[in-house]
This record gives C-alpha cells, sequence and structure tokens, in this order.
C-alpha cells in the first residue's frame, strides 16, 4: 500500500447516527448522481471512456464486496439469498431486483433491476451506463459464493428499455 493510501472498508462510510443526527442516513438521489457523474467526466476526461469504465466497475466490485460482507452474508440457500438480496435493495434504495434465471452449479443469473438508482430516468445514450452496477453485482456475487463472476449488463434505461438486465457469468480459467 502507497504511503497516505487508507484502503478501503465499510468503517471509512464512518458513524451516521454520531454524525447526522438531525438529517439521518439518507441524502437526495441528485447529490448521488452528481458526485457520480461529475466524478464519471472528470475520469473519462483524463483517462478515456474506456478506462474510466473499467474504473466505475472496479469501484464496484470492492463496494459490493463490502455491501455482501456487512450487509448479506454467504450464499447457503438460493431461495433465501435471493429475497435477502430483494430486500436490502430495496431497503437501501437501490432498485427493485427481480431474478430472470439463477443457476448456481452452471454459475449464471439474470437479474432485472427497476428504478436504478444510477441510471433510471437518465437520457438516451448509445451504449448502457451502469458499470459500477456490474461491479457491484460482480463483487457481491464473488463474496457470497466463492466464484468470480464477470457481470454485463445487457439492457439498460439508458439504451432505451425501462429496466436495467445484467447477465452474471462465473469466470472459469482456461
Ligand atoms: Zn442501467
Amino acid at each position: 500500500m502507497q504511503q497516505g493510501r487508507r484502503g478501503f472498508s465499510w468503517e471509512m462510510i464512518g458513524d451516521l447516527a454520531l454524525g447526522r443526527p438531525n438529517l439521518g442516513p439518507t441524502t437526495r438521489l441528485e447529490i448521488y448522481r452528481l458526485m457520480q457523474f461529475s466524478l464519471r467526466h472528470v475520469l473519462e476526461e483524463q483517462l478515456g471512456t474506456e478506462m474510466a469504465d473499467r474504473l466505475f466497475r472496479e469501484a464496484g466490485k470492492t463496494a459490493g464486496q463490502a455491501f455482501a460482507d456487512r450487509l448479506l452474508g454467504p450464499l447457503t440457500s438460493l431461495s433465501d439469498y435471493v429475497r435477502r438480496l430483494q430486500t436490502t435493495f430495496r431497503e437501501y434504495g437501490i432498485g427493485i431486483v427481480r431474478i430472470e434465471e439463477a443457476d448456481l452449479s452452471k454459475g449464471r443469473f439474470v437479474f432485472t433491476v427497476e428504478e436504478d438508482m444510477d441510471c433510471s430516468g437518465l437520457p438516451e445514450m448509445d451504449m448502457e451506463i451502469c458499470k459500477f452496477d456490474e461491479g457491484f453485482l460482480a463483487g457481491i456475487l464473488e463474496r457470497s459464493t466463492g466464484r468470480p463472476y464477470r457481470v454485463t449488463e445487457v439492457d439498460c434505461w439508458c439504451t432505451g428499455e425501462r429496466i436495467c438486465r445484467f447477465v452474471a457469468e462465473v469466470v472459469t480459467e482456461p
């Protein structure tokens, strides 16, 4: 680790009950998106779109791992896990999750997310935008199943769908 770097852990989020006794743990989604898209703007300008996407995916993965450790725990029963995932995503206002496919032994899942916090309502673009979410879901699955996953967003609000659809596949070494 470089000097001065703090690494990442859930503890960095801090004690919200102590720090925000009046405002509490929530904020407006505009402010979350303001941070996300201004950060994306700077990264794209300085490093290009491909690298910005990669960094968002990597950050999402780190976040997903911490999220799974903190809020989901290991996958023991698939139906119970899916229910926990749906409830937690809803409780934290991330999105409304549905599972279209779930095959743990094959290592393949298809998720849809409605009202996604990153992209629902955005203007249409020529590409799927939810790179952070791709990493986030990959990090969650990796942590909960113990196997590495690659997640690809195949439909997005931004490409004219009204939901985001993510295909998750286990990464098998050649
Ligand atoms: Zn999306």
